[in-house]
């Protein structure tokens, strides 16, 4: 009696087995957690150390983060090192035209040298079109000056088609999104001034490792790389996070990216239906494909992809518009990365 059952469930879960299944990775390439980095005052005369250093050292280690521009700042020689810094994949964010205090609160005023934000056409708009112009890339993320910010601005760049707004708040953020997202950042402080917050810079690197831990998003902000900037990290420090993070990319225990690839990746995680088409796709196997419903936060993003897992069977190969992609194994997952807009892709399952 105890054999039939066992075999009647054996049965059960062949059936339920010889189907695969398809589904988008919690976070990009199957990683445990997601981390963002952000280093703001682009332009401004006192972090030059974003394009002279944290540039080149992230980009030797294949890291890709946010640099927020004050574009009210910026000359037409520091346009030129936004736009190369754009191309190779860090992500501009627009941190408004005058770097002025968003709300009424004393102490951001007086850290904004008295100055507050009266123009929103100004701080808002111009930026928007001068970072797009400068860089390439319409932005879509706003850090707003002091991480601070009042319900009409944010209403504001909603209708401005932005995506996601910086606050403060030294947490890490869970992996669901909604849009537009307001994200808490960990700011990073000063050495002789640490802050309050649950990750400060004391270590550096505690909150990545809590984001893969927990699996959530974590997001650091930070100023300059050896420059005047507040909080300024020593080259060797920052190199060694760099470091640090490239090894937690290695071994798919983090996806590091820029703040506005992680929301849009987030927001579109789940809205992504796929299914098999009834034809052979041109090497002999499975057509897959795959409807994003959010097929227009994509195209904000050309060059976001989605990992797929794909359960149940062993996917041996997979192609993409013809050509081979590389298939990872990840424990009972077969990971594929493919374009965020709908599209399709070709899988060879083991018999
Ligand atoms: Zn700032």
């Amino acid at each position: 009696m105890r054999r039939t059952a066992v075999a009647l469930l054996l049965l059960l879960a062949s059936c339920v087995f010889a189907q695969e299944r398809y589904m988008v990775s919690l976070w990009r390439g199957g990683a445990k957690g997601a981390y963002s980095l952000t280093l703001d005052d682009f332009c401004g005369d006192w972090a030059r150390g974003i394009w002279a250093h944290a540039d080149p050292i992230a980009r030797k280690e294949g890291i890709r983060f946010g640099f927020a521009v004050i574009s009210g700042q910026c000359t037409a020689g520091l346009w030129e090192k936004a736009r190369s810094m754009a191309e190779w994949g860090h992500e501009p964010v627009n941190h408004s035209w005058s770097h002025a205090c968003p709300t009424e609160e004393a102490w951001c005023v007086a850290s904004a040298g008295r100055r507050r934000w009266t123009d929103l056409a100004l701080e808002i708009d111009s930026s928007t079109a001068a970072i797009a112009r400068g860089t390439g890339v319409r932005p879509v993320v706003f850090a707003f000056p002091f991480d601070v910010s009042l319900p009409e601005q944010r209403k504001a760049l909603e209708e401005r088609g932005y995506v996601a707004f910086r606050a403060p708040g030294g947490k890490l953020n869970p992996p669901d999104v909604d849009l537009p997202a307001l994200y808490v950042a960990d700011s990073e402080f000063p050495k002789d001034d640490p802050g309050k917050n649950a990750y400060q810079r004391f270590s550096m690197d505690s909150l990545p490792k809590a984001a893969a831990a927990q699996g959530a998003w974590g997001v650091r902000t930070m100023h300059g790389v050896d420059d005047a900037s507040w909080g300024a990290l020593p080259q060797e420090e920052f190199a060694a996070h760099m470091a640090l993070l490239a090894r937690m990319s290695k071994a798919r225990e983090l996806w590091v990216a820029p703040p506005g690839d992680v929301v849009l990746y987030a927001a579109m995680r789940d809205e992504v239906r796929f299914s098999k088409s009834p034809a052979a796709g041109p090497h002999g196997g499975t057509v897959v494909e795959y409807a994003n419903g959010l097929d227009s936060l994509a195209a904000l993003r050309p060059g976001l992809k989605l990992t797929v897992e794909v359960s149940g069977r062993e996917l041996r190969r997979a192609w993409l518009g013809g050509e081979e992609i590389p298939v990872v194994r990840s424990g009972r997952y077969f990971l594929v990365d493919v374009p965020a807009r709908s599209g399709s892709f070709e899988a060879e399952f083991a018999e």
